[in-house]
């Protein structure tokens, strides 16, 4: 557990103690460069934050969080009996907090919007691509010597209608690589984004994007209205040979409905970058052990499935940019000020 306190003199006034959870290496390069200056102490602990594991922030100002760590009510009660007042996430999602918890418990909790929304949507493109002309596969077969095409046929992606579910920061930034490609741009949102519009996206009813879309990417934050937003009656709606992308949060497919899909060939493609029980095999390397989950199993066997580990914001600018940011927002806590990244 090492501890990153910056020796030069404090720009702040006020330095903070914070306990930052599910830390990888380079978690603590990038905070640490970035609280350097700033006076504040972080701690870093590889445990992810959840009930069990809250004792450990005892005496801390902040607790820095990331996705899938466990912040709902019984974790946050235990955190604010003993000092934590800020919960500062290193994400956008924020789905994992219990927001009506942390009010009435006086805790106030940040989050980074927007550190990089081309990470992502470049990430989510690559998944499209490498799907489509199956690289995954290509790869694999040509180390083994085999250079023959059969199986690897593709599509032109640009010649395709693309149905992005919510037009964000990221639903917009993938609309424009994908106009660069040429493709037919159609979207649904609760809200429409005049960006996405300029792009040339044309806003659909959610039915009719299932039932136009050849390829169909999540852009959604995670909510109860988005549970399972693709289920087995979206499924049926969308056209037979369908490209399904997730780079936005697990729980917005239903896994089984997904699975009888792929079954089926109503999905031809299936790119995931999260998934919905992600939370105890994501970031960490399992290779040695037996995957006990039956339905992430399942998955890992089609050969039209690619899977990432959650690794779409994983990009040097995203990693400085969300390092700096979180930092900023712990600092303006410290000095009494809004950060404007308030939940
Ligand atoms: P954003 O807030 O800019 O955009 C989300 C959009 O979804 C908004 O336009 C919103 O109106 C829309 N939306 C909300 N409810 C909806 C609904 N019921 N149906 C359709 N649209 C709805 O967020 P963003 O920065 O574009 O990020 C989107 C999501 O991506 C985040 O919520 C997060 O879960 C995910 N994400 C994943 C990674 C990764 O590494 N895989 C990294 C960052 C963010």
């Amino acid at each position: 557990m090492p501890t990153v306190t910056p020796s030069g003199p404090a720009s702040y006034t006020l330095r903070m103690r914070v306990a930052v959870f599910s830390t990888k290496p380079y978690d603590e390069r990038y905070l640490g460069t970035a609280a350097e200056g700033t006076g504040h102490e972080l701690q870093f602990f590889e445990a992810h934050l959840n009930r069990s594991t809250a004792p450990l922030a005892d005496g801390f100002d902040a607790v820095c969080a990331f996705v899938n760590d466990d912040l709902g009510a019984a974790t946050l009660l235990r955190l604010a009996k003993n000092a934590p007042k800020l919960i500062a996430l290193r994400s956008a999602g924020f789905n994992n907090v219990d927001l009506d918890a942390a009010k009435s418990l006086g805790l106030t909790v940040v989050r980074v919007p927007a550190y990089s929304p081309r990470s992502v949507a470049e990430h989510t493109v690559a998944l499209m691509l490498a799907l489509d002309r199956k690289l995954h596969r290509a790869y694999a077969r040509v180390r083994e010597g085999n250079l023959s095409l059969d199986g690897l046929l593709g599509f032109d992606l640009g010649s395709r209608t693309v149905g992005l579910v919510g037009t964000g920061k990221i639903g917009v930034a993938v609309a424009g690589i994908l106009k660069g490609f040429g493709c037919d741009l159609i979207g649904y949102d609760v809200f429409q984004n005049q960006d996405a519009i300029d792009l040339g996206l044309e806003y659909v009813e959610l039915k009719a994007l299932w039932e136009r879309a050849d390829v169909i990417s999540l852009h959604a934050p995670l909510t109860p209205d988005t549970h399972h937003l693709v289920d087995s009656y979206a499924i049926a709606n969308m056209k037979k040979g369908v490209m399904l992308i997730n780079t936005s949060r697990g729980a917005l497919i239903d896994t089984s409905a997904a699975i009888e899909g792929l079954k089926t060939g109503k999905i031809a493609h299936l790119g995931l970058d999260v998934y919905e029980e992600e939370g105890d095999l994501f970031f960490e390397d399992l290779s040695d052990t037996v995957i006990q989950d039956d339905q992430f199993s399942r998955l890992l066997t089609f050969p039209n499935v690619l899977i990432t580990g959650h690794q779409a914001f994983f990009t040097v600018e995203a990693l400085e940019a969300i390092a700096h940011d979180t930092i900023a927002n712990i600092t303006a806590f410290a000095e009494g000020r809004e950060s404007g990244n308030e939940l």
